[in-house]
């Protein structure tokens, strides 16, 4: 890893608790192979039918000590309304530049929740942006980051070099699709489980939003039935789903995992 950067594998995501539910044990499974890893999230959580933006801060800084990531911010994009415009892909590939990520997760392209979808393109675009060296100047920062250093001023923003991510894959958990790969999760389930109840005022059992929730002791049957479903396809216990535009590149016929037959 060059000494200049700051993650190797970056998950951007509309809302805190979205890279919980569907890369949060990849997270962990890099982190145990030695990569930083580090998560952005584009939302603060405002419109939540259950608690305060505040609220979530505070959990999402425990869900990211808990995933062992190094560096996690919120953006300020209003939560429900996250939209693809220069301003909010500038923000973003300042990040990009300042972790400077090999690897950049973003949610499937196709969502029920139109911010899910969103983040899609915004992601990929300002993955596009961050490389170009001659482009617009970053807007000014918003609130520092709950883990890790603050992410630079503008002025200094400017004086980042360009970087483009080698890399993008989708988590699709969500999406009715099928994954180009599969994460192996499964020494990981018990911690990715422990990192999404972090998020008490949206998980724990209480009468706000009880008809829309899911009681808790559900949360962890459905969870991990979604996580032994993609690991069988696999042939693991646990994975989680991913998709990747390009295709896969082999060298040794004799290594390629997954039994046929
Ligand atoms: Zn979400």
């Amino acid at each position: 890893m060059p000494p200049d950067h700051l993650a190797d594998v970056l998950a951007i995501a509309a809302h805190r608790d979205d890279v919980e539910q569907t890369c949060g044990g990849t997270l962990l499974r890099m982190g145990a192979r030695g990569l930083r890893t580090a998560i952005l999230d584009l939302t603060q959580g405002e419109a939540g039918t259950r608690g305060s933006a505040d609220d979530r801060a505070s959990e999402a800084a425990e869900a990211a000590r808990l995933l062992g990531v190094s560096w996690r911010q919120a953006l300020d994009l209003p939560d429900g309304a996250v939209a693809n415009t220069l301003e909010n892909r500038l923000k973003i590939a300042r990040v990009l530049r300042l972790l400077r990520p090999r690897v950049v997760i973003l949610p499937y392209w196709q969502a029920r929740h139109p911010d899910h979808a969103i983040t899609a393109t915004l992601g990929y675009e300002a993955c596009f942006l961050a490389g170009l060296s001659k482009a617009p100047a970053p807007p000014p920062a918003v609130r520092p980051p709950a883990v890790g250093p603050t992410a630079p001023s503008a002025q200094e923003a400017e004086g980042l070099s360009p970087h483009r991510p080698f890399k993008i894959v989708y988590a699709s958990l969500y999406a009715d699709v099928r994954p180009s790969f599969i994460v192996d999760i499964t020494p990981f389930i018990e911690q990715r489980h422990a990192a999404l109840m972090a998020y008490r005022s949206q998980y724990a059992n209480q009468p706000t939003g009880s008809a829309l929730f899911v009681p808790e002791e559900e949360i962890r049957e459905r969870t991990f039935a979604e996580a032994r479903h993609y690991g069988l396809l696999a042939g693991v216990k646990y994975g989680e789903p991913f998709v990747q535009k390009e295709v896969g590149l082999v060298d040794d016929l004799t290594l390629i995992p997954v039994q046929s037959i």
